[in-house]
């Protein structure tokens, strides 16, 4: 069974506070700020070695994202994937998730034919849990969200969703996209022999110009959604504190909440 991962390499939430916003485009200046797979990505990726494991086939990675995402991509291969693909090309920078999805899908339209593609339920830094799904539209798939079980059988996949306080079971024919939560597996560290193999493995790096993609659909031209402004919110006023010894403090509160006939 081939099957397509789709990781997206996020801040260190340890070094947040070298994220940056771009003042012109108001946009997130990923370079230079130390990345990690994104956590639930990293299920996606094991959950994809597990099912090779039981059914065979093949396990493709794809990231877009600066340079530096490749690290991340090497990671995935470390941790045992086959092939790892970067999308990269300063045409991309500034995606929502709508121009995101589109061009993960016209990656994976170049990839080839495949079973299954898994993904995070959602980003740790974006956040909006809207790839995934954007992703089965664009390619035009049935779409499963927030797995916690995966079974695969014939052509047919069988599917726990976590939903608030149940979970769900759901059926679908193959190929299928479904997004991933923690509660799925534990990953794997990567091994000796697969920190190895990954150093001298080959990430292929595809620009716009190696995609069937509408250029009007990528990037920063291609997001309906556009940052208009970026601050940091004024704190909310602070009501007064009242301070001394505590037998004060307490005439202090009867006297306030009587002077305001709170009760
Ligand atoms: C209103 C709005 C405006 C935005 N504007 C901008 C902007 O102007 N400029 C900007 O840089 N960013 C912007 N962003 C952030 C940008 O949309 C996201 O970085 C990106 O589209 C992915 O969305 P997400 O992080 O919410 O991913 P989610 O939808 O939460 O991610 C779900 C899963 O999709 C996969 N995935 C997500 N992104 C990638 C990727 N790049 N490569 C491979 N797999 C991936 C992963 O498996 C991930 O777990 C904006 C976000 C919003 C909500």
């Amino acid at each position: 069974m081939n099957i397509i991962v789709c990781i997206k390499q996020v801040p260190d939430t340890e070094q947040l506070q070298k994220v940056k916003v771009d003042p012109q485009t108001n946009t997130l200046v990923r370079e230079g700020v130390p990345g990690i797979i994104n956590p639930f990505d990293e299920n996606a990726i094991e959950e994809a070695l597990r099912l090779k494991e039981k059914k065979g086939g093949k396990v493709n990675v794809l990231s877009m994202g600066p340079s530096q995402a490749a690290e991340s991509l090497r990671k995935a291969l470390a941790m045992g994937v086959d092939e790892a693909v970067l999308l990269s090309d300063r045409l991309f920078a500034g995606s929502d998730t709508l121009a995101t999805s589109y061009t993960l899908a016209m990656a994976i339209k170049r990839i080839g034919p495949f079973d299954l593609i898994l993904l995070g339920k959602q980003a740790i830094d974006g956040d909006t849990a809207q790839v995934g799904p954007g992703l089965a539209e664009w390619l035009n798939l049935p779409q499963i969200t927030y797995a916690r079980k995966i079974e695969v059988n014939e052509d047919k996949i069988r599917v726990e969703r976590v939903l608030e306080d149940v979970f769900e079971v759901v059926e679908s024919p193959l190929p299928v996209v479904v997004t991933v939560t923690k509660d799925i597996n534990e990953p794997r560290y990567p091994s000796l022999r697969g920190l190895i193999r990954a150093k001298a493995e080959k990430i292929s790096t595809w620009t716009a110009e190696d995609l069937p993609l509408d250029k009007r659909r990528i990037g920063l031209e291609g997001s309906p959604t556009q940052v208009i402004k970026v601050f940091i919110p004024k704190p909310p006023r602070k009501g007064d504190i009242l301070s001394g010894e505590i037998s004060q403090v307490v005439d202090k509160l009867i006297l306030e909440i009587e002077k305001r006939s709170i009760i």
